[in-house]
């Protein structure tokens, strides 16, 4: 398991990533397998709207809803 800061602006922390991950230290932190776990963006102003893996970002991050 990989482990990331709630602040850190990934698609693992992103409100608009699909991919399987759990939120850990009551929502300061998320876990997902790896950073190549994959989930689909569903933010249409994200040129990167598409399957990508959870270490990437774009300028419309925003924090999960699920992390504080
Ligand atoms: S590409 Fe951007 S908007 Fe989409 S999930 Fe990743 S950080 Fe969020």
């Amino acid at each position: 398991m990989s482990q990331w800061n709630s602040t850190e602006k990934r698609c693992v922390t992103c409100n608009s990533w699909s991919g399987t991950r759990t939120p850990v230290v009551n929502g300061k932190a998320v876990k997902a397998d790896n950073q190549f776990v994959k989930g689909k963006c569903s933010n249409k102003a994200s040129k990167k709207y598409s399957e990508i893996n959870a270490v990437q970002n774009c300028n419309y991050w925003e924090k999960w809803s699920a992390l504080s």
